[in-house]
């Protein structure tokens, strides 16, 4: 098993209902286990379209016998059962997770890019994962 951080966020919909129902199904993902969840934190969106609403975020410690893509397919497919689809870059978002760091492994391949290039700049994935680390 390997231990990785998952950023989780929401800006669209019934953002916490969001939350929990990620979670939920990450945490019924075959050989995953989810081992701490951080609080919901309100975030400014950082980027993107003006006037978007606020964000809520969270992140996740989880063990996982998936590969990184076989993971980020994985998450893709809940974005995709929440709701979500494909459209502006940083604009608005029913769900969105994100690989934030996969056991001690550097990986830049063209669909994925971790530890995960924007974290390390932005409050709203520091805050939440420094309370899973
Ligand atoms: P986003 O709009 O933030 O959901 O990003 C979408 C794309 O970012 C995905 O289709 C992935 O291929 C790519 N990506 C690159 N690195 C990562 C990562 N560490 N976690 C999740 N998605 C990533």
């Amino acid at each position: 098993m390997v231990i990785c951080y998952i950023g989780v966020g929401s800006n669209l919909g019934r953002r916490r209902k969001n939350i929990k129902l990620a979670i939920k199904l990450l945490a019924a993902l075959k050989d995953t286990r989810i081992l701490k969840t951080s609080k919901i934190f309100k975030t400014l969106p950082c980027g993107g379209p003006a006037g978007q609403p606020d964000f809520l975020n969270a992140a996740l410690k989880i063990s996982t016998n998936f590969s990184p893509l076989v993971l980020l397919k994985k998450l893709k497919k809940i974005e995709k059962e929440l709701g979500r689809s494909a459209g502006v870059r940083f604009g608005p978002r029913v769900i969105d997770l994100d690989i934030l760091l996969y056991g001690d492994r550097s990986i830049n391949s063209k669909v994925l890019t971790v530890p995960h290039p924007r974290m390390f700049k932005r409050d709203f994935v520091i805050k939440p994962l420094s309370q899973v680390l």
